[in-house]
């Protein structure tokens, strides 16, 4: 046990040291040490205090939680059956740890006293909401229920398990049980060769002929996009569209409407009117209200567009294929070649001026020129991998503010996407500040010895995205880990690094660094203006289609009773009705394949991606009223936003940067839906 590194303390994670073998012993060890630690909370005879209490609570598990992050990061970025392995055995330690956590009566006894007293004691602002935090955390668990009410509670927490898992294993079924075969080339014309290509790979392996499309995202949207043959759209559409609604043994049917029950049940049962309720308490929008008139406000001001789009896209089909009868799978393939036709803006041309090095350079000056950060790079920090570069981060004083690790390309143990994520929390521990190490992965194309990595226009944006969540973390100032950097609510916490993607399209920003990588030109101007168009083309669509998802979330999970509900397709068509502008396809469903509700953990909370959208609109007009490197606004939103993470409900965070609440007709002006 002495020669396991992660049992020893370290700050900066000794990488290599660390083999896969030291994980299982570090987690038993240290997850008797965290139940110790809650022991002596439980068993302390003194009267229960913030300090012995909810500090206590809050400051336990620390090294459980170092090596935790350290598993669960390698595991999305350098993992290998090993540690997936692993992390089948030890993920279900964790969560019986953190139910006995929150299960355990007499902790919670505790708690609540110091919770009740909140009022006659002098806390702080910050105290206050880590008080809350905890309080709400076990109550919405069940821990103010009698003991037949908390035992239907977990009865209804296992049966929503089952029915999400089995939902989604349909929807994985439906999806891998379809194939499309094509035998003859020519039918083939406009799709992207390497779709071709893996179209005829998966053929060959399942001894074939000819070629095979799948439902698979990477096909799906491509063949959508691109494919002249309207019957294969058609046929490819219809099977999507019918995935988990069909009569056979994967039909979705009833999944939805159990789990919309078995979520009504156990908010009831909370003393909640609805699902959406008991969700909205913990964010920012609050109230079921609140979500509808900002999706309505929106729809309102996009739906006109929309109308006068479609009519573009139908009167564009016509004149080109002669279509009369302008159907759901024309949508996609004709929004493309009107979009080609209006922009000729191929990716291609943009790319040589993004080269990855000079966008981490521009990148790093933006943070410079707005928060007076220095990045540099260094060499002595241990690493998991040959590929991540560290940086230590200063601030203006040059005092250390952060580690940044950045892991850019992909390989065999990284999983898809881009995400920040942190090795070590910023907090204030018995009086010594403890600044946080943070890290930003992405799957950027590997350089050659003859290229360098050079970065699509959707690859910049991300990564300026992901840059984003890292500011927040890295500028972190707050006493508690729980509150600091990105752990605010769910429909606030895109705001940094969506804000983050608004000078990516800004001329002042591009210059600073998208150069050609050979010839040193600076981006034109006419490719900066394209871009910002083509970003907004087809727009009232586009949002129309975004609300409606947000819509339908609600019709399922604010309703109040199950009383009024037969049918899902019937539910389904009334959320739609006056958005969907296109005939209904009889045999096609949403809801029975829509696992951001039903599987994920999105429910009742799709209506977030246009929030945080409306967010980062309207603080960026802030910026963009004083200049977009304005020192005044952006200290606001360093001091405000930035450095209070979660100490502060976020609206009123907002308030201060701000100075009034947010206004979606910022957002409504940049997608061109207004004029200004
Ligand atoms: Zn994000």
């Amino acid at each position: 046990m002495d020669q396991n590194p992660l049992l020893h303390t370290f700050d900066h994670p000794p990488f290599s040291k660390i083999e896969n073998s030291h994980f299982k012993p570090a987690f038993e060890k240290s997850l008797k040490e965290a139940r110790t630690e809650i022991h002596i909370i439980v068993d302390n005879i003194e009267t229960p205090t913030f300090s012995n209490t909810i500090e206590a609570l809050e400051f336990s598990g620390q090294k459980l939680g170092r090596i935790s992050s350290i598993f669960f990061n390698l595991n999305s970025a350098e993992t290998n059956t090993e540690i997936q392995k692993l992390a089948q055995e030890i993920s279900p330690l964790l969560s019986e740890f953190s139910n006995d956590i929150l299960l355990n009566a007499n902790l919670f006894k505790k708690i609540k006293s110091v919770f009740k007293d909140k009022s006659n004691e002098d806390y702080s602002q910050e105290q206050i909401m880590l008080l809350e935090k905890i309080y709400k955390n076990f109550t919405r668990n069940g821990a103010n229920l009698n003991q037949n009410d908390q035992n239907r509670l977990r009865e209804i927490d296992m049966e929503l398990s089952r029915t999400s898992l089995s939902f989604g294993e349909n929807v994985l079924a439906e999806t891998n049980n379809f194939e499309l075969q094509v035998k003859d080339k020519s039918e083939l014309d406009g799709i992207p060769d390497d779709i071709k290509e893996s179209a005829k790979n998966l053929a060959e392996e399942k001894q074939k002929e000819g070629y095979i499309f799948t439902l698979d995202f990477p096909t799906f949207i491509p063949v959508m996009k691109f494919a002249e043959n309207r019957e294969l759209r058609k046929k490819l559409l219809l099977g999507f569209g019918s995935k988990g609604f069909k009569d056979n043994d994967y039909n979705n049917e009833k999944n939805v409407l159990n789990i919309v029950k078995l979520r009504l049940d156990r908010a009831h049962l909370l003393g909640y009117k609805s699902h959406a309720d008991f969700v909205l308490q913990e964010r920012m929008a609050k109230t079921v209200d609140t979500v509808h008139t900002f999706l309505d406000n929106i729809l309102e001001k996009a739906i006109p567009s929309a109308v006068k789009e479609l009519e573009e896209l139908k009167a564009f089909a016509y004149e080109i294929d002669s279509i009369k009868d302008f159907k759901k799978w024309d949508k996609a393939y004709y929004t493309e070649r009107l979009k080609q036709k209006k922009f000729d803006l191929n990716e291609e041309i943009l790319k040589p001026y993004f080269e990855l090095n000079r966008v981490i350079e521009g990148m790093f000056k933006v943070a410079s020129k707005l928060y007076h950060l220095t990045f540099k790079k260094v060499s002595d920090l241990e690493t998991y991998h040959e590929d991540v570069i560290t940086y230590k981060v200063y601030d203006e004083t040059n005092k250390y503010l952060a580690t940044l690790y950045a892991d850019f390309h992909p390989r065999a143990g990284k999983r898809d996407g881009a995400w920040m994520t942190i090795y070590k929390d910023q907090y204030r521990f018995n009086k010594k500040e403890e600044r946080p190490q943070v890290s930003i992965v992405c799957n950027f194309t590997k350089p050659t010895k003859t290229k360098p990595s050079l970065l699509t226009f959707n690859e910049v944006t991300t990564l300026f995205h992901e840059f984003g969540h890292a500011l927040h973390a890295i500028n972190a100032n707050t006493t508690y880990p729980s509150l600091s950097g990105a752990s605010v609510y769910w429909d606030f916490v895109e705001l940094p690094s969506q804000l983050m993607e608004n000078w990516c399209y800004e001329s002042e920003a591009l210059k600073l660094f998208a150069r050609h990588y050979q010839t040193n030109e600076i981006l034109p101007t006419k490719y900066i203006e394209k871009i910002k168009e083509s970003s907004n083309f087809m727009e009232g669509l586009q949002t129309t289609r975004q609300v409606s998802f947000g819509k339908l979330d609600l019709a399922w999970h604010a309703m109040e009773s199950m009383n009024s509900i037969d049918k899902v397709k019937d539910k389904e068509d009334l959320a739609f009705k006056d958005i969907e502008l296109l005939p209904d396809i009889e045999s096609t469903c949403m809801s029975t394949a829509f696992g951001h509700i039903f599987q994920g953990g999105y429910s009742s909370g799709y209506y977030s991606y246009k929030w945080a959208e409306v967010l980062d609109a309207d603080a960026f007009e802030y910026f963009k009223e004083k200049g977009i490197f304005n020192d005044e606004v952006a200290k606001k939103f360093r001091d405000n936003v930035l450095q209070l993470g979660g100490t502060v409900e976020p609206m009123a965070l907002y308030k201060q940067f701000r100075g009034k609440e947010p206004n979606p007709n910022a957002l409504l002006k940049r997608a061109g839906l207004i004029k200004s």
